[in-house]
């Protein structure tokens, strides 16, 4: 959207420390820790719709450790030393959301903490498994290694070779999640939320930048682009480190709870989980539409829809015959090699940015948050989420 001169001088102009460009869980996490580093900072966070209207409101509440691959994997691409500094990095992200966040809200957030599977339906995916589960144990990560039986006595899903179980996982609501920052946290700190503000345009004027919106200006010292698969669309800088991609859910009626814990299958693109009221949710498969689930059509497709539903009556025979009752997409920001990154723009360094969270913003989101804070009070970042691996 453009906004013309008449709506642009009907517009205030407001002052804050800090700008945040993004009501997702990047932005709202942001916006926590500057405040947590500095209590006097005057901050506005600015998003186009709700909070929460992004992936962060459309995502299956995975909190995973790693990333977009298995172990064995991660290994290879980073060594073991950093692969192992990544999962450090999840697990710590859990610690701190439920320090920080969840505290003794556990149950209302819909927290719960059951680990997570990882499923082979071929023997040469299980054959990864077991390699990573070995690096993994060797390394001191809690992982066990369950054969097919197992996997049907404990999940109540047919058809997969083998897996293994990471116990230091957990899911959640993650709309609850949302709300609860923004209302219990972040507005009585006095942080401001101005949602349905979009925002169109950032301009330098000395040290300070004017985030324009159609509703209100923004002034300010420090501005932090947290808009996640958009953020090419607000600067080019983006262009080539971030991919809109989409993601597919559904959901079916209750059944009785069958599940020991939430699922991921296929090298970590397909995912269930059964919800703690009985509901079993479903996603993935972007594989099959390789060309049409990149960019912002932000719509579900009958082609995906279809293979998740015969997922569930191939794998899940407790659903069988069960209404499907939701489905959905939401845009992913992948990035250029799978890993998050924070930085400043080369071009501009009070203008600071956090995302390509990969499908995984829920697991890593808050950690990263946290080290984009440190940032841009002049500390250092780890390695593999600093921006400035892209050159
Ligand atoms: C279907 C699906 C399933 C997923 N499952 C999981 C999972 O189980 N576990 C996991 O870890 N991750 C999962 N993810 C990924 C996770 O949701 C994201 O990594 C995370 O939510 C990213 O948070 P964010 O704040 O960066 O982005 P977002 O939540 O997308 O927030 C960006 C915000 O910026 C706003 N915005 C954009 N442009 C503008 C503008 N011009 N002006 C103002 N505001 C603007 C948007 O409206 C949006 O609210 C999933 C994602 C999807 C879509």
């Amino acid at each position: 959207m453009s906004v013309s001169y008449w709506q642009d001088r009907a517009s205030g102009v407001s002052e804050y420390d800090v700008t945040i460009i993004g009501g997702g869980l990047a932005g709202l996490s942001t916006a926590f820790w500057l405040a947590q580093s500095d209590s006097s900072l005057k901050i506005a966070v600015v998003e186009k719709y709700l909070v929460g209207s992004g992936a962060s409101g459309r995502n299956a509440g995975f909190i995973t450790c790693g990333s977009v691959e298995h172990f064995n994997r991660m290994v290879g691409k980073h060594g073991e030393k950093q692969a192992c500094a990544i999962w450090k990095f999840g697990e710590k992200n859990l610690e701190l959301l439920q320090e920080k966040i969840i505290g003794s809200n556990a149950e209302e957030l819909g927290l719960e903490s059951k680990g997570s599977f990882s499923l082979a339906g071929s023997e040469g995916e299980f054959t990864e498994l077991k390699e990573s589960a070995a690096l993994m144990k060797n390394l001191g990560i809690n992982v066990d290694v369950l054969e097919e039986q197992e996997i049907k006595a404990r999940l109540g899903a047919n058809h997969f070779v083998g897996g293994i179980k990471y116990t230091g996982d957990a899911t959640v609501n993650p709309i609850s999640l949302l709300h609860h920052m923004k209302n219990k946290l972040l507005i009585p700190q006095g942080i401001e939320i101005f949602e349905n503000h979009e925002v169109f345009e950032i301009q330098n004027h000395g040290d300070k930048r004017i985030v324009k919106t159609n509703l209100k200006n923004f002034e300010s010292d420090i501005v932090v682009l947290a808009t996640n698969a958009y953020l090419p669309l607000i600067n080019n800088y983006f262009a080539d480190k971030i991919y809109p991609t989409r993601g597919q859910i559904l959901v079916t009626e209750k059944v009785p709870r069958f599940m020991e814990g939430p699922c991921y299958a296929n090298f970590v693109l397909d995912y269930f989980r059964q919800l703690p009221t009985g509901e079993m949710l479903i996603g993935g498969f972007r594989q099959l539409q390789k060309d049409t689930e990149v960019g912002y059509s932000d719509q579900t497709t009958e082609e995906i829809q279809t293979a998740l539903e015969s997922f569930l009556a191939h794998h899940l025979p407790p659903l069988k015959g069960k209404k499907i009752t939701h489905r959905w997409s939401g845009i992913m920001g992948f990035s250029a090699d799978g890993d998050p990154f924070v930085g400043a723009l080369p071009a501009d360094p009070q203008l600071f940015f956090i995302g390509g969270f990969t499908a995984h913003g829920v697991g890593l989101a808050f950690h990263t948050a946290k080290c984009l804070s440190e940032l841009i009070f002049g500390g250092e970042v780890p390695s593999f989420i600093n921006a400035r691996r892209f050159g």
